[in-house]
């Protein structure tokens, strides 16, 4: 029920040729609950520590695009919790995933970018005041057991090689707070594996993201009584910014009508798509040929109907 699936999501290959490489794609998008993504796969281990700890309410934190807060919110309200969510006055564009918060009964906490660590504190405490048992999920579910859900999909994606008999040289996915990332690179580090994951930062510059990225990978590989990693297990490209969160170039849509129209796959063009089309210029200007290139779908479906509903309007 709800968000006690069962994860194995499929990786299907990708008709159109990019410069000689066979391009596949892991449909993170389609697990099941709350049109998935990522932010499904790191809440149902959120949902089971708060299920452990018998917590009664929970807070995170997002912008109104958020898709996390959208799978926190639908989750809380399927277990019959109270949920918080704590989110920027200076995001409010208007989404489908916040119309969605509506349905679910999320209250909804607007405060200055530069209030939201107070405000969340202020929350928690006064929540502990009334007798509450709330439990916190960081920003993106940021933290220790979204690392861990993403070490469980490098670990599925071995699996999947095996039974396809094929190896993928290069993974590709849309990086934000970096933690399936990070996720990612552990579960590449534990299995001594060797091949590149590149994650497109679609906001943060490289420097910023690959100090975030380290981060998450040593708290998780310490807390599992391992030896930390330098920097040099983190790549990530800026190229692709374009100015910050959620800018966007005709190229971007350009590409986003093409996938959608050879493929039958949905982007958007905040995460995904920007995803899709830096990882077709890394590879051109890379002039990488002859490569099992796997790019992994982090979901956001109802972004794709924000993005069509702005492209419709240009
Ligand atoms: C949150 C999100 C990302 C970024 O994932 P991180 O683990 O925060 O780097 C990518 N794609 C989509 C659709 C997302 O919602």
């Amino acid at each position: 029920m709800g968000l006690s699936f069962v994860c194995q999501t499929p990786i299907q290959e990708l008709t159109l040729p990019l410069n000689g490489n066979r391009v596949f794609v892991k449909r993170e998008d389609l697990l099941p609950f709350s049109f998935g993504g990522n932010k499904a796969r790191k809440a149902r281990l959120f949902f089971e520590d708060i299920r452990t700890n018998g917590s009664d309410c929970v807070v995170t934190y997002g912008s109104s695009s958020s898709n996390h807060c959208r799978v926190v919110a639908n989750a809380a309200a399927a277990e019959g919790l109270r949920c918080i969510v704590v989110s920027p006055l200076e995001n409010q564009k208007k989404t489908y995933n916040e119309s969605m918060l509506k349905v679910f009964g999320t209250e909804i906490f607007r405060c200055p970018l530069d209030q939201v660590s107070d405000t969340i504190r202020e929350t928690m405490d006064s929540l502990h005041k009334e007798g509450a048992k709330p439990y916190f999920i960081p920003g993106g579910g940021h933290g220790n057991l979204g690392t861990q859900a993403y070490v469980d999909v490098y670990n599925e994606i071995v699996i999947q090689e095996k039974e396809k008999d094929i190896r993928f040289d290069i993974l590709f996915f849309a990086c934000g707070t970096g933690t399936t990332q990070a996720g990612l690179i552990c579960g590449k580090l534990m299995c001594c594996d060797e091949r590149e994951i590149v994650g497109i930062s679609i906001a943060r510059n490289t420097r910023r993201a690959s100090d975030v990225i380290l981060g998450s990978v040593n708290d998780y590989l310490t807390s599992c009584g391992r030896s930390p990693a330098d920097g040099s297990v983190v790549r990530i490209d800026d190229k692709y910014i374009l100015g910050g969160y959620g800018k966007y170039s005709p190229e971007i849509v350009h590409t986003i009508r093409d996938v959608l129209v050879h493929e039958g796959i949905a982007l958007d063009t905040t995460y995904t798509g920007k995803a899709f089309w830096g990882m077709k210029d890394y590879i051109k200007t890379k002039n990488i040929r002859g490569k099992n290139i796997l790019f992994i779908h982090t979901g956001g479906t109802p972004l794709f109907f924000d993005s069509l509903r702005e492209m419709d309007n240009e």
